[in-house]
């Protein structure tokens, strides 16, 4: 049995392969004790790891461990799902949107880094408790889904007020910049979620398209944890890169490209 663990900075992403059967699991980062202990009672088993804290990991369990580095384990990994799922790019930009967002280029034979924000995950849930209270990550998005960004963000046509527009007006000129026009206004928590989901997802999707330009390429691949049952983030990523000309793609299973990829390394 191989077992592959990319341990990140919120969650423990971890895939099993045994035979020709593969099971994905998943803990909070937090509970990597928990992980530590379930890992040093099993036998017969061959460990790869990688991500941030794969090394804290490592010291705690009795079994030898073999590492890897997390941005070529992340690839391996997209390689390997994208061959499965019989997607052929012969370049692409992939976004790891996991607690923060790293960004790179990656062609047939390698992966180098093309960039990254600290907008992702954890700010979703960081700036999302701030302004609501609700650290419950499943609730979070729940909550964000039904929400309305239209009083929060101020968008192109509401500055040219039915003037012609330069750009599509239905983009964002500017996040929460619409708040004081409102003031008179209750903003649900609903809505305040969505709007951070707003400033996550298109702060992440322009980066992302930078680098696609940059690298003259037309693929953009999304990966991380941040989009796990997130459908409103997949969406405004999605008619983000597609405005912008390129073309999004989302793995299933993506989120454990590293854990995946390190076994494969
Ligand atoms: P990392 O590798 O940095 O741990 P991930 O790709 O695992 O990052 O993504 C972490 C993000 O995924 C969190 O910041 C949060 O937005 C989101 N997320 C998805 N599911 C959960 C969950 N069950 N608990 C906490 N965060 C979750
Ligand atoms: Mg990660």
């Amino acid at each position: 049995m191989k077992i592959g663990i990319d341990a990140g900075g919120t969650l423990i992403k971890v895939v099993i392969e045994n035979e020709n059967e593969r099971t994905y699991k998943k803990w909070l980062s937090t509970e990597i004790d928990h992980v530590a202990t379930w890992l040093n009672q099993l036998n017969d088993v061959e460990i790869f790891m990688t991500g941030g804290k794969a090394q804290y990991l490592d010291s705690l369990i009795s079994h030898e461990v073999k590492r890897s580095i997390e941005f070529d384990a992340t690839y391996a990994g997209i390689q390997l799902f994208l061959e499965e799922h019989d997607i052929h790019l012969d370049n692409y930009i992939f976004s790891n949107v996991g607690t923060g967002t790293s960004i790179h280029y990656a062609t047939k034979e390698q992966q180098e880094r093309a960039g990254g924000t600290g907008a992702g995950g954890g700010m979703i849930q960081g700036l999302g408790y701030l302004l609501t209270q609700i650290s419950d990550y499943d609730q979070l998005v729940q909550t964000a889904s039904q929400g309305d960004r239209d009083k929060i963000d101020l968008k192109v046509k509401h500055i040219y007020k039915g003037d012609k527009t330069p750009i599509s007006g239905e983009l964002t000129a500017s996040n929460f910049g619409h708040v004081l026009q409102h003031m008179d206004e209750t903003f649900s928590n609903e809505d305040r979620l969505a709007a951070v989901l707003g400033i996550v997802g298109e702060t992440v999707t322009t980066v992302s398209i930078h680098a696609a330009k940059q690298f003259e390429t037309e693929n953009v691949v999304y990966i991380g944890s941040s989009f796990i049952n997130n459908d409103l983030l997949r969406k405004i990523v999605i008619d983000y890169t597609v405005l912008r000309g390129l073309k999004p793609f989302f793995i299933e299973n993506g989120e454990f490209s590293g854990a995946l990829g390190s076994i494969y390394r």
